[in-house]
This record gives C-alpha cells, sequence and structure tokens, in this order.
C-alpha cells in the first residue's frame, strides 16, 4: 500500500495524536496513511480512516486470530511475510492476537494445542478462524492431520465458536491445486465442508496480502465483515473482472495479440489473450494493486505471463493454461482490421475507428487509446495480429 493515499485534512490527523508509538515498526504518520489507504482500498470514503485508526489503534483488546492450515504449499502465509512497505508482518502481528498458527507460533506441541484451546474458550463467539490450504475429506479426512486431530475435525471445531471465518488462498476457498485431477485424498474448499456457516473467501495463488489485511480492519473497525460476492469473496477485491483493469487492455482492444512466447507481440507488450489468459474471465485486483508493494505492473500480466485465473472457481487449476478464456462482456472477432498505416507511423483514423466501434464501445476503449497504441516503433519483425 503505496503512502501518499492519505486524504485527511489537519484536524482530523490532530485526532490521532495520542496514537503516537502505538504500532511499532510505523510512524504515526505512516500508520494513519495507512490506515486511510486501507479505506480508500475498501471504497470508502477517505475520513473513513480515521476511524479505522481508532479501531485499530485503540482497541481496548486486540482480536483474537486462530490460524489453521490444510493442505496446502504454504504460499499464503509467506506472501503475507513478504510484504515490506509498510511492514505488514509487524502491523499484522501487533494488531491481531495470533494465537495459533502453525508456520509462525514460537510454542509447539502439546503447548501450542493447549494454547489453542485456552484461545477458543476464552475468546468464545468473539474470535477469528483463518483457513490456508484445503481440507481433506475422503476416509473422513484422515490424511491430514495435526496434533492427532484431522484437519476436518479441527476446522469444524474451530469454526463453531468463531465470530467469523477466513479461508485464504485458493485452495481454502474451493480446494485449488491439492483438489486438482483425480482428488485422491478428497480435498475440498472450506466453504463447501462447513455448509450452513458463512466463509468470507480470499482467494489467490498467493492472495494479495492487502485484501485479506483490509478484511480484518474492516471486521475490526465495524464489527461486521464486508460486502461479498455469491462466492464469498469481498466485492472490493474482487468485484471486477482482470481484464477490466489490464494495462493491457488497449492492445486487446486494439486486436494485437502475442501468438507465441517471445514473438514480436509478446516482447511489444501485447495482450495475452491468445497464450491463455484467463483475465476475461476472472475477478480479481491484481492490475491495480500488483504484488511485492512495487505497485502496478508487478502481476503476472505485468512480466508477460498469461493470468491463469486462480482467484476464480472452474478456471484456476481447472482449465488448461493455454486454453482460450471465455469472455464475459465482448466477444473479440475473428479476425482485425490492420490498426497500422499502410504507410507509417500510426493507425489510420478509419481502422482505430472501426476497432474502437467493433469493441471500444461496448467495453470502455476509445479511439484515443487505441490511436495512442497505433504508434509502433518500426521493427525488424512482422507483428502478428489475428491468428
Ligand atoms: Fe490483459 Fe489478459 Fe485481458 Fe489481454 S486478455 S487485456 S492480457 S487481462
Amino acid at each position: 500500500m503505496p503512502d501518499g493515499l492519505v486524504g485527511l485534512d489537519a484536524e482530523q490527523l490532530g485526532d490521532l495524536d495520542s496514537y503516537e508509538g502505538t504500532l511499532g515498526g510505523l510512524t504515526r504518520r505512516e500508520f494513519i496513511n495507512y490506515c486511510a489507504g486501507v479505506a480508500a482500498f475498501l471504497g470508502l470514503p477517505s475520513a473513513m480512516g480515521v476511524k479505522i485508526a481508532e479501531a485499530a489503534a485503540g482497541a481496548a483488546k486486540r482480536p483474537s486470530v486462530i490460524w489453521l492450515s490444510g493442505s496446502a504449499c504454504t504460499g499464503c502465509t509467506e506472501t503475507l511475510l513478504r510484504t515490506n512497505h509498510p511492514s505488514l508482518d509487524t502491523l499484522i502481528l501487533e494488531q491481531i492476537s495470533l494465537e495459533y498458527c502453525e508456520t509462525l507460533s514460537v510454542g509447539s506441541g502439546h503447548q501450542a494445542e493447549n494454547w489453542k484451546k485456552k484461545a477458543m474458550q476464552e475468546n468464545h463467539g468473539k474470535y477469528l478462524m483463518v483457513l490456508d490450504g484445503a481440507v481433506s475429506t475422503k476416509d473422513n479426512g484422515i490424511y491430514a492431520k495435526v496434533a492427532g486431530q484431522t484437519v476436518l475435525e479441527m476446522v469444524q471445531e474451530v469454526a463453531a465458536g468463531a465470530a467469523a471465518v477466513v479461508s485464504i488462498g485458493s485452495c481454502g476457498s474451493w480446494g485449488g491445486w491439492p483438489s486438482t485431477g483425480v482428488n485422491p485424498t478428497g480435498c475440498k474448499g472450506l466453504p463447501e465442508v462447513l455448509k450452513g456457516k458463512p466463509v468470507v473467501t480470499i482467494p489467490g495463488c498467493p492472495p494479495n496480502p492487502y485484501n485479506f489485511l483490509s478484511t480484518v480492519l474492516h471486521f475490526v473497525t465495524f464489527g461486521k465483515l464486508p460486502e461479498l460476492d455469491d462466492k464469498g469473496r469481498p466485492k472490493f477485491a474482487y468485484g471486477r473482472l482482470i481484464h477490466e483493469n489490464c494495462e493491457r487492455r488497449p492492445h486487446f482492444d486494439a486486436g494485437r495479440f502475442a501468438i507465441d512466447f517471445g514473438d514480436y507481440g509478446h516482447r511489444q507488450g501485447y495482450c495475452l489473450y491468445k497464450l491463455g489468459c484467463k483475465g476475461p474471465e476472472t475477478y480479481a485486483n491484481c492490475p491495480s494493486i500488483g504484488f511485492n508493494d512495487v505497485g502496478q505492473g508487478n502481476w503476472p500480466v505485468g512480466t508477460g505471463h498469461p493470468c491463469f485465473g486462480c482467484t476464480e472457481k472452474g478456471v484456476g487449476f481447472s482449465k488448461s493454461i493455454h486454453e482460450l478464456a471465455s469472455l464475459k462482456s465482448v466477444a473479440p472477432p475473428n479476425t482485425y482490421p490492420d490498426v497500422r498505416s499502410e504507410k507509417g507511423n500510426g493507425a489510420s483514423p478509419g481502422a482505430v475507428a472501426a476497432v474502437a466501434g467493433i469493441t471500444g464501445a461496448a467495453i470502455g476503449a476509445g479511439a484515443v487509446i487505441a490511436s495512442r497504441l497505433g504508434k509502433q516503433d518500426k521493427a525488424d519483425d512482422t507483428p502478428k495480429t489475428g491468428a
């Protein structure tokens, strides 16, 4: 979450003077900036950043979190810890009370298990349960056990006393890679296992940690979860198709595609649809926020790899990487007019208008953008448009 998102006035900042030094590793201003950024991220007015800061810094007792792990690669926990600007690991470990986490807990064995039980008793009905990884269900879940208890039993026991349940990552959300193919251990996502209990899903492989943190802060601030879609995903993060915000979208609209990895179009940053990009049928905010705090551009499509749809049930880990995505909004024509001028520099207005007319009106592409993209560098090999 970059600095500078804050839109608070001096009075609002002054109200938070008392929070100086409450968060190790963050200055007061960094903390307020961060909370205002979270507010913007959640689609709330910037002034709500104050409310989030008050709730986060002024909470008499940090909300207890019991973090369980099922069948997974631990990438979800790793991604949470690898963010560094601001130091999310510091923030999340100080804003919540992480009572139990197999990857992060210092204690182990009976000590850790006893602490988990104690936390569940003392915070009954108030704690947040988080699960990363799929739940093995075949043969009563005997293929995944922790401390002699199956993960299946564990999630049912812990969820029964939780105020809210969050499954982080694609495996926890619907089974992810452990559930692909023959699925010998019967892996399922948490919503399928906890029937009748609402489960917030934060899918992704890995999920974006800010989507998780913002969900937790929403819960801490307002005492309820953010608005969810029909798959349990927070709408603030999963409300739009990747295809809608992708930086390569103007190329899609202009009919410019990479056909092979390393070809002219791929080197030019053209649209990856014909390489199997699943952005047109996948809902997530990856292009808007990126990964690893580098910002926009630092996500699979930004680095030249097609989106494989990891946040979308029935797409990621289900469709072949080279299979073309289903277009939810508008289907491209089989062939496109050549948007390059025969003689030179840029698209002819007629061609641009034709392309924009075909696709732009329906999907928000403008002739201006298409025209700008038409100004390509001369190169000694020929771009391949259409297939
Ligand atoms: Fe971006 Fe993929 Fe859509 Fe092309 S198909 S615009 S690369 S999301």
